[in-house]
């Protein structure tokens, strides 16, 4: 998660994390930030420090205060004098960049933090059960088989790779694989969940796509069998 107010900042970086294969929520403000804190699985938190109402400062201090003590934060500033690192790091940051910053070097602490939090870097190679999906050569396999998916399929079922035994609703679906925000309507997911389920689960056992009632779908590791 990104929270950031300067829109061109925030959606700079998260264009660039996204092509480097992570997935990205934006806020922007703290309130917003402590919002999605605890809607969603946040792995890893960019923070700037100057935000309008409540400062980066403070979200960081409020985010460990609420229970969120082991999402690593990376505190981003203008601000690079010692007594404001220092600050940021006394008040629940892991680490502290200072704008402007190379992005290949802001790529390298998030790749550190993840290590030392024991999160798995994004990977090219993405796999569920036998299914792979290789994200360098835009291949999908399943037991082998190379499985042809339109660019659509293709890119909801990286998505649910990447998001694998997490629900995902119809709506946190819609959002990351047509990247829109205008209301088109759910039914599509539905639509195209089907099209996947088609191609990679209809002729192998076990079927990894799972439907959540009234959630959403997820795709898991060990389809469980509910007895
Ligand atoms: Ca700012």
């Amino acid at each position: 998660m990104i929270i950031e107010d300067e829109q061109s900042v925030a959606a700079f970086i998260k264009q660039g994390l996204n092509e480097a294969g992570y997935e990205v929520y934006l806020a922007y403000n703290g309130e917003q930030g402590l919002e999605l804190i605890q809607q969603k699985a946040i792995d890893l938190i960019i923070l700037d420090v100057i935000l309008p109402g409540t400062d980066g400062i403070e979200v960081a201090r409020q985010i460990r205060k609420s229970g969120f003590t082991q999402v690593p934060i990376l505190m981003l500033s203008a601000l690079g004098s010692t007594r404001n690192v220092v600050t940021g790091l006394d008040n629940g940051a892991d680490d502290y960049l200072i704008k402007p910053f190379k992005f290949k070097e802001l790529l390298a602490r998030i790749r550190a933090l993840q290590r030392r939090h024991g999160l798995v870097a994004a990977s090219n190679l993405l796999s569920v059960s036998d299914l792979e999906l290789d994200r360098e050569a835009k291949l999908v396999r399943r037991a082998g088989t190379e499985i042809k998916l339109t660019s659509t399929e293709y890119r909801l079922l990286e998505y649910m790779m990447l998001n694998k035994n997490k629900v995902l609703s119809r709506i946190d679906i819609l959002e990351n694989v047509w990247d829109i925000n205008f209301n088109m309507g759910t039914n599509v997911v539905d639509v195209y969940v089907n099209y996947l389920r088609n191609k990679i689960d209809k002729e192998f056992s076990p079927k990894l796509i799972e439907t959540v009632i009234g959630m959403g779908y997820t795709i898991r590791e060990e389809n469980v069998e509910s007895s």
